[in-house]
């Protein structure tokens, strides 16, 4: 190892940091004078105060962006010109890649090595839709009417309101954020309570970009409060939703009367299915990064793995072996390959799944436990847990567990493997890993998920849509067709 891997990234602020909310591109304190206190998951320690935004502060942020959106700077810049400051915010996060990564990481745990990779990616999302900036347009239709022309343009929806959660908060606000400007909308962002920092400086971003004062506001706060009168607002025209099924059905009722459009991403228990001919090693590692990156709080997680009975014995003692190298620690550490939880409401919630497993009678083959290393005392460190002979109906084979557990679950032939993979009330993602092309493509066609992956795990792009089928949500993100949930269709006729 070079030196220069060794060194271990800083936290950014040296004293609590004392967050404001951005509201009319402005620093304020909420309404509510309360403040939510930010934890490092790694050290315990509090290390930032954001406000606790509440209703009023919601109303004040959508006033905003509702006059934003239709008077000043803003509705009279042209695509091409909109394309230049997301193409301004691409570059400012790549100027000040380290800093965001460190602040997410200091905030939610997460290790400094996937950040900065993430964060490598993340520009990719802002230039990818400010090229489609200035290439929004409808169409001429020919109408069966004598003497009428008829055409359609696409536009704007109006205010967006943009609710995102713990565990990836900058990434989840870009995948809104990048459609939503390149289109025209404004916004109002709610981080999670838990983690909002990163984009709190990502506001500092958006403000030296360019973007006029009211384009994009963000209110921090909790679900409860701050988010839910956001979903409720009157003037919000769309709720772009990211978070947990539960949630995504409360959003649905309280955006119903005013009939907001709602994109949901939502929870997933997902299937990776390895099938006798697999690559070994290739799965071993695939199922590893499957379910271990980000401590296994990841939407995606292939926290279901259905292998082979044929295969069954060698797979999981390979899978063993290698999940016992990975190497748990400061999360600000290169060298760390797996950090912490979130946070100790979630680090209880996965501790109790690891002994309803037990109770469930799923064998325990690796971890279960905090780890008794003195230097990981402080952090909410879970070893990464893998359980034995599962059966699909067990809860910890239901249940999104969202945490550094994977449920190992044999099977005899292919069309029981579909049948088992797809019952589930999710459909987020799914893998199939084998040599048989045929096959690989068969069972991707069966598989009940928005994304499948073949023989590869947890690969995403601004170009490719990803959602969920049936519980997982409703809408995509990323891609083509994002464009479309970001506008609305009118319809011109005109008399010749
Ligand atoms: P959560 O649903 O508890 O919270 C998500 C966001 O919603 C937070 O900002 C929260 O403050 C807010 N919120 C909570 N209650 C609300 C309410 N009644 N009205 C409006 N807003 C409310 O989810 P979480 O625990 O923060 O995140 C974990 C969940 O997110 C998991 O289920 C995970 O699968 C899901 N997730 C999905 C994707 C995806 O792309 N499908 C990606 C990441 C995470």
């Amino acid at each position: 190892m070079n030196t220069a891997e060794k060194t271990i990234y800083k936290p950014i602020y040296t004293s609590t940091k004392k967050y404001k909310m951005f509201i009319n591109n402005e620093w304020v304190d909420s309404a509510s004078k309360e403040t939510i206190q930010s934890i490092n998951p790694y050290t315990g320690e509090v290390w930032a105060e954001i406000p606790s935004g509440n209703k009023s502060d919601i109303d004040i942020a959508v006033a905003a962006a509702k006059k934003a959106f239709s008077e000043g700077e803003w509705p009279k810049l042209t695509g091409s010109q909109r394309g230049d400051l997301l193409r301004r915010l691409g570059d400012l996060i790549k100027q000040n890649a380290e800093k965001l990564a460190v602040t997410e990481v200091v905030d939610n745990g997460k290790v400094i090595n996937e950040m900065l990779g993430q964060l490598k990616a993340l520009p990719g999302w802002c230039y990818y839709y400010a090229g489609f900036a200035d290439k929004i347009h409808g169409e001429t239709i020919p109408v069966e009417v004598p003497n009428m022309i008829n055409y359609t343009v696409r536009e704007p929806l109006g205010v967006i309101g943009a609710i995102v959660p713990w565990n990836s908060p900058l990434l989840l606000t870009l995948w809104k954020l990048s459609p939503a400007l390149a289109t025209g909308n404004t916004m109002v962002i709610k981080p999670s309570e838990i983690t909002s920092a990163s984009t709190l400086e990502l506001a500092e971003l958006i403000k030296e970009a360019g973007f006029p004062p009211g384009v994009v506001n963000i209110v921090t706060g909790y679900g409860k409060t701050a988010g839910e009168s956001l979903a409720r607002h009157p003037d919000v025209r769309k709720i772009a939703f990211t978070g947990s099924t539960e949630t995504g059905k409360q959003i649905i009722r309280n955006s119903a009367d005013h009939f907001a459009r709602v994109s949901l991403e939502l929870g997933g228990k997902s299937p990776n299915i390895i099938f006798e001919d697999a690559d070994i090693k290739n799965s071993v590692n695939g199922v590893l990064a499957g379910v271990f990156a980000a401590t296994g709080q990841t939407c995606m997680a292939g926290s279901r793995v259905f292998i082979h009975e044929s295969i069954y014995q060698e797979f999981v003692e390979k899978l063993i072996k290698r999940t016992r190298t990975i190497r748990l620690g400061n999360p600000l550490d290169p060298t760390t390959e797996m950090g912490t939880i979130a946070f100790e409401g979630q680090c209880t919630k996965v501790l109790n799944y690891i002994e309803l497993g037990k109770r469930e009678g799923a064998k325990l083959l690796l971890g279960g436990k905090r780890p008794s290393d003195s230097e990981l005392a402080k952090g909410l460190f879970i070893e990464p847990t893998i359980f034995g002979d599962v059966r699909n109906e067990m809860r910890i084979a239901q249940e999104e567990i969202f945490g550094p557990v994977v449920c190992l679950i044999p099977f005899t032939d292919e069309e029981e493997v579909v049948k088992l993979a797809n019952d589930t009330m999710y459909g987020l993602a799914a893998a199939v890993w084998t040599k048989d092309v045929q096959r690989s493509h068969r069972v991707a066609s069966k598989i009940e998920a928005g994304t499948v992956w073949i023989n590869n795990y947890r690969k995403v792009s601004f170009s490719s849509p990803y959602g969920g089928y049936k519980a997982s949500g409703i809408g995509r993100e990323n891609g083509s067709e994002v464009i479309h949930e970001y506008t609305q269709v009118k319809s011109v006729w005109v008399d010749m």
